[in-house]
């Protein structure tokens, strides 16, 4: 089957058709390293992970770029603030921002770019659009010209009519819904201190946008199959992007544009004024479980607002909990000894249910229904159980199926435990011993195997191993 996704450009589910077969380029917007990103970025990298990782699974080999960006207005007020050099300022939220992607149990990028190390890439970039006269010079930097680019507004839709030709903005972020002039390149001034490159186009320092495309083609080319963010970067950071690098080279940018929608915090828009803004840390300090937290981002349909709240976050570790009991419970049947028949039900249960998680993931990612179809399953397997009815083999292949899943979702403890040919012998001899009902003989291999790190536990399905 193939993938669907919603395109934000064309305002359509389409189907994924990459460039070159097998193949997806991927580029996500990355952080910004002024500060700690807060759940609602991470919502965004989560989003990006389920895509890469359901790629994945359905044989795509992915190139995934997310760029840093370490050097824009923030960075630079930032940096003057606490008095630190620009790159000693970053590196250290560069470094808790990866750290928090490991928390998260997102996958890393396959190049993680910086800015600050690709403004040559940059300026070749500005230079093509001067030569072509729809980037100008003005006294404080260098703009790019929109009404010299017809399919400005394109992909966000932003308003043109009231236009008015040369109406300048400097700023980096800019929420205000109406298309002006943007800055490419920023001549230097003393607000910038000692954060500037000397260039062809002069003395200074990028603009945001224009960073993003300088890496993404640089990496994945142009065009390239996904570029992916959250909702809020449709406009002006996406739209600027594919203007100035379309305007430069005449050709498509991107093929399908990916956008999550927001985060909000017990239903309202996250603010620093309203207290309801969190970083992952905070969270973390509020004794929050990582994995939940995983869960948690991940459970709503990307294109849907999520909320977060406190019982949300609970129903999460609940969720978590039934998959990870679920999932110890076929561990310990697979390792029994005691023998129970293939049922014949199991076959056709595995195949249908992978068959619907793929149809709802294929349909625009549509997480929220295949995560009932998962549930669905374990509320199935769970009868057969209590009944009886599902032997090692069983257990096997339905672990292997959970194991597949959790390759998109990564939440499950999965990782198998090594038991060594040692403690399986002593298990045997543990064995063989309560069948001759030398009891003393059996305790003793019992507090053998404990102090090997592994516990036995008989259990109605023969005994059962488990770490200490
Ligand atoms: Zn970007």
């Amino acid at each position: 089957m193939t993938l669907k996704l919603y395109n934000t450009l064309t305002r359509k589910k389409e189907t994924f058709k990459p460039i070159k077969k097998g193949h997806a380029g991927l580029y996500t917007c990355g952080p910004t390293v002024y500060d700690f990103a807060h759940i609602g970025n991470f919502r965004a990298y989560i989003c990006g992970d389920i895509l890469k990782r359901y790629l994945k699974y359905k044989g795509f080999k992915v190139n995934h770029v997310m760029n840093i960006t370490d050097v824009d207005d923030k960075i630079i007020k930032g940096s003057r603030q606490k008095n630190k050099p620009l790159n000693k300022f970053t590196k250290e939220y560069t470094e808790a921002f990866f750290e928090d992607l490991e928390k998260l149990n997102i996958n890393k990028a396959d190049f993680s770019p910086k800015a600050t190390e690709h403004i040559k890439e940059m300026v070749v970039i500005i230079k093509k659009l001067l030569d072509k006269k729809i980037a100008y010079k003005a006294k404080d930097g260098i703009y790019f010209d929109i009404s010299k680019f017809k399919d400005y507004g394109k992909l966000s839709h932003v308003k043109l009519e009231e236009l008015e030709i040369g109406k300048r903005i400097k700023a980096d972020q800019y929420e205000k819904e109406q298309a002006q002039d943007f800055a490419l390149w920023k001549f230097w001034d003393k607000d910038d201190g000692d954060v500037f490159w000397e260039t062809d186009i002069g003395k200074g320092r990028p603009g945001w946008h224009i960073e993003c495309s300088a890496m993404s083609t640089k990496y994945l080319g142009q065009p390239f199959d996904i570029h992916g963010g959250g909702i809020d970067l449709v406009f002006p950071h996406h739209e600027n992007e594919m203007a100035q690098t379309e305007a430069a080279t005449g050709k498509k940018f991107v093929n399908y544009w990916f956008h999550n929608e927001h985060l909000l915090v017990n239903g309202r828009k996250m603010s620093k004024s309203l207290g309801n803004f969190f970083t992952l840390r905070d969270l973390f300090n509020k004794g929050y479980n990582a994995n939940a937290i995983r869960y948690l981002l991940l459970s709503v349909h990307y294109r849907q607002q999520l909320n977060f709240t406190e019982e949300s976050v609970k129903a999460a570790e609940n969720a978590i909990q039934r998959l990870n009991d679920f999932v110890v419970k076929l561990k310990s049947i697979k390792n029994t000894n005691k023998k129970i028949p293939p049922n014949k039900k199991i076959k056709p249960i595995i195949e249908d249910t992978r068959k619907n998680f793929e149809k709802e993931m294929d349909d625009d990612l549509n997480i929220s229904n295949a995560l009932a179809v998962v549930f669905e399953l374990v509320k199935k397997i769970n009868t057969l159980i209590m009944e009886n009815k599902i032997g090692k083999k069983d257990a096997e292949d339905i672990y292997g199926l959970m194991r597949d899943f959790d390759s998109v979702l990564g939440v499950l403890e999965t990782k198998e435990e090594k038991v060594s040919v040692e403690i399986q012998k002593l298990v045997k001899e543990r064995e063989k011993a309560r069948k001759e009902k030398d009891w003393n003989q059996a305790d003793k291999l019992r507090d053998e195997i404990k102090e090997k790190g592994f516990e036995v536990k008989d259990t109605s399905e023969g005994s059962v191993l488990g770490k200490v």
